[in-house]
């Protein structure tokens, strides 16, 4: 018997497995044909369970017996755009994850679970005609929210006889109802209602028109004509001390007119932003934005690499090729890394295009993320400025992408989908036919390599805006300074330096770098460190309580009084964490004012802006700090920018030590002298002969470059082969060596046939982290679309022939 024909939909369903990552097939049932799409998120029978799933196709044909049905479509327009579900599916076997999980990555993390739908009545429902079909369910559905004292849930209107989706739909197309998206237990959206006159050109005449008795309503209406602009009802009502009832008539008279509006809980509500015109450019900015406007003018995908020093006048270029972007209604992408999407970088984008800006950052509340990407959806805004998941913006006419700080890590996603901001956005140019633009005064040296070889354009910018200097940077040999006996982790120069600083009311920036320099615990007598008993790594010292902690787990302890392994009581703390920064600079500099940044004094939210606030205001003489003060910050008066040690990673086991080590140098040099001021710059390193090092101090660009690439070359890294590292970790020692030489013999069966090396197992550089042994593995090729193919297969194969819950296997591609 052949079966029925029908529509059916396959759905990813929420459970990130292997063995259940495939679409299912499901029935859409008739009253949802329109409504479920390619994108929408549903819920559907699975087995005993009912799970949310993700629509990717959508077709009509034989239906395969037993089929199930569609129980439920969750949003009132699908989440996902079709060529983000495209995405997603790339993603998945790109990066080798499931692919739910990377269609989860996509959308706000709200959206991972089921939030409330609530319905209350439209202010101005009983303006309408309401049809005779919909008559008496509308009147019993606005008889239980108004016995719901104005509000109901949406499972509640379900609940009401006769009553179902598509009859809230219309109601609330139509105009009588109003369906919010609740996030957490507060109406995600507050709606204000607006009222303006009908025909302002005909006031006068109609005010004429006004009978002479109703004086509430010509105070209503002259205020209007002098507003000569829209005005949100409570404004209105306030300031003519008038009732709404005397508003409703003139509405009702057709006089004026009125609209509820919703408002979104704007994090920068608070704030207003100055507004900014186009600057016009230097001769270099100029040709950088013809290169820049070319491919969105010819509908081509190309890469634009725009590699200027800080100060080159990068963001006014983003700022008028958006504008440009905007008139062809089209629509931007800006990706900035996390930690540089400051107010100061916010306040430009929004000075320029105002509301027609969304911002998406990870200090938002879910709910406040949730309202910036409904916005997106929605197309009510045109630009969306945003750390690293903002790529997935769900535009549908994308005209430009900006990534600013190329080279920084935080564009790659460190847990799965591991996947890279720039690669989803080469993969977004070519479907929108547009320009990517890399900016960055310190490209990966991946980007570089291809912008020299022709991959990308190049396009640089040698000058900074109005020709200031660059700033003198003086290398300090620490090897030297204790030579000469000074044990302090300040040099002679750094010291003469701040007190000039600050004796001129000038501000200075101290930089420590914390990775492999926090403050350890050591015992003098028998050389025991303090390791984390759950990871194999130093625990660090917090001054304030006395505590030792593992930032990796965040295991606490007091500190110990004396030494777990000889009982000694020297035990000490030693390295330099920003906490005995600031504790010396009080000590040399008396009544010196720091402010200090690392993840302790930020990790409250907004604490970030408000320090940096607080510097701008001039309320430091010093901003000491990790990383996160080395981009983004522009502060006129800072002319001293001081580096305490700039070799402390160039020692880590990564074949990208020297490059961060010249891209932070770089970028905390280009912290001095923005101004008028001139800047001075000093590093203070053991290492001062590193290649590295010069180049930074010297301004030496394609020298690090060139010199880089030759050791890449060397060693077999990318840009000359390509890298799948994997890290396998179990929770027994022995388990996790058998698993590691098994997954590394079942790699190396392809290397007879094809050319690829396989590296290892042997320890991760962290081997143990959070009670689970970890090995590494590494894979080495040339890149080629062919081996590509393979290779990846072969790593796919290789993780999935062990079945053991405890074994974690990470996969991560070229280590950026
Ligand atoms: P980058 O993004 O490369 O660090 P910015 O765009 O922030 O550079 O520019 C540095 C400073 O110069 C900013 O204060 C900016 O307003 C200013 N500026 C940029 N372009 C021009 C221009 N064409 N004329 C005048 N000032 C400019
Ligand atoms: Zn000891
Ligand atoms: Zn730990």
């Amino acid at each position: 018997m052949p079966g029925r024909n029908g529509w059916m939909a396959d759905i990813y369903v929420e459970v990130p497995a292997k063995a259940v990552d495939r679409p299912y097939s499901y029935l859409i049932p008739d009253e949802w044909r329109e409504e479920v799409q390619i994108g929408s998120r549903v819920q559907v029978p699975f087995g005993p369970r009912t799970l949310i799933g993700y629509v990717v196709d959508v077709r009509e044909g034989e239906l395969p017996p037993r089929v199930k049905a569609i129980q439920e479509v969750l949003d009132l327009q699908p989440p996902l755009t079709p060529e983000l579900v495209g995405i997603g599916r790339r993603m998945a076997d790109e990066y080798l994850c499931t692919t739910i999980t990377a269609l989860q990555a996509m959308v706000p993390s709200v959206l991972k679970g089921t939030y409330q739908k609530k319905i209350t009545l439209a202010t101005d429902y009983d303006q309408r005609e309401v049809s005779a079909s919909l008559e008496e369910m509308f009147g019993s559905l606005s008889q239980a929210i108004s016995e719901g004292n104005g509000v109901i849930s949406w499972d509640e209107a379900c609940q009401i006889q006769g009553i179902h989706r598509g009859i809230l739909k219309r109601l609330s197309e139509q105009g009588f109802i109003r369906i919010h998206e609740v996030v957490g237990d507060k109406i995600t959206k507050q709606t204000t209602t607006w009222v303006w006159l009908t025909s302002p050109s005909d006031g006068e005449m109609m005010l004429r028109d006004l009978p002479k008795r109703a004086m509430k309503q010509r105070e209503v209406f002259s205020y209007l004509l002098e507003k000569g602009v829209e005005v949100p009802l409570p404004d209105l009502l306030s300031a003519t001390a008038t009732a709404r009832t005397t508003v409703k008539s003139l509405v009702e008279k057709g006089i004026i007119s009125w609209e509820e509006r919703e408002e979104y809980r704007d994090p920068y509500a608070h704030r207003t932003f100055e507004q900014t015109t186009a600057l016009s450019f230097t001769d270099e900015q100029a040709a950088a934005f013809e290169a820049i406007m070319k491919p969105i003018e010819q509908g081509e995908a190309e890469t634009i690499l725009l590699h200027g020093v800080t100060g080159s006048g990068k963001t006014e270029i983003y700022l008028q090729a958006i504008a440009e972007v905007l008139v062809k209604g089209k629509e931007a992408i800006v990706l900035v890394p996390e930690i540089s999407l400051t107010p100061q970088m916010v306040d430009r984008f929004k000075g320029r295009f105002g509301s027609q800006v969304a911002v998406l950052h990870s200090r938002l509340s879910s709910g406040e993320r949730f309202d910036e990407w409904l916005k997106i959806r929605r197309g009510e805004v045109k630009i969306v400025v945003g750390a690293r998941s903002a790529i997935f913006a769900p535009f549908e006419r994308l005209g430009i992408i900006i990534i600013d700080e190329e080279h920084e890590s935080s564009y790659k996603q460190e847990e799965n989908p591991r996947y890279h901001a720039r690669e989803i956005a080469q993969w977004r140019i070519q479907e929108h036919q547009t320009a990517l633009v890399l900016g960055s005064a310190t490209p990966q040296v991946e980007s570089y390599y291809a912008a020299r070889t022709g991959e990308y354009r190049l396009v640089n910018l040698h000058k900074r805006v109005h020709g200031r200097p660059l700033p003198e940077v003086e290398v300090v040999d620490l090897r030297e300074e204790l030579a000469q006996g000074n044990r302090s982790m300040f040099s002679r120069s750094l010291k003469t330096e701040l007190m000039e600083c600050i004796n001129r009311g000038e501000q200075a920036v101290l930089f420590l770098n914390r990775r492999g320099y926090s403050t350890f615990v050591m015992c003098r007598d028998c050389g025991e460190t303090l390791a984390c008993p759950h990871c194999e790594i130093s625990l660090t010292y917090h001054e304030t309580n006395r505590t030792v902690r593992c930032h990796y787990c965040g295991y606490a302890s007091q500190l110990p009084k004396c030494c777990p392994q000889c009982e000694s009581e020297h035990i000490r703390h030693f390295g330099t964490g920003t906490q005995k920064v600031e504790a010396e600079l009080g000590k040399a500099f008396p009544g010196i004012r720091v402010i200090r940044m690392d993840v302790d004094t930020t990790s409250r939210k907004g604490s970030h802006e408000r320090l940096l606030h607080d510097f701008g205001a001039g309320r430091a003489d010093v901003l000491l700090g990790t990383q996160m003060i080395a981009k983004g910050l522009d502060f006129p008066k800072v002319t001293l920018v001081g580096v305490i040690a700039a070799d402390s990673m160039l020692h880590l086991p990564d074949f990208r030590a020297a490059e961060r080590t010249y891209q932070l140098l770089t970028q905390v040099s280009g912290r001095a002298g923005r101004h008028e001021y001139l800047g001075k710059v000093i590093i203070q390193t053991y290492s001062t002969d590193h290649y590295s090092i010069q180049a930074a101090a010297e301004h030496w660009i394609e020298d690090f470059y060139r010199q880089e690439c030759q050791m890449r070359k060397l060693h077999l890294y990318p840009p000359f082969r390509r890298l799948y590292t994997m890290v396998i970790s179990h929770p027994d020692r022995v388990r996790v060596l058998q698993y590691g030489q098994e997954i590394a013999r079942s790699l190396n069966q392809g290397t007879f046939q094809y050319d690829y090396q396989v590296l290892g197992p042997v320890p991760a550089m962290i081997p143990k982290i959070k009670d689970r042994y970890r090995l590494q593995i590494m894979i080495k090729y040339e890149a080629n679309p062919d081996l590509n193919a393979y290779v990846k297969e072969r790593v796919r194969q290789a993780t999935q022939v062990q079945d053991d819950a405890d074994l974690r296997i990470q996969v991560q591609r070229d280590g950026v």
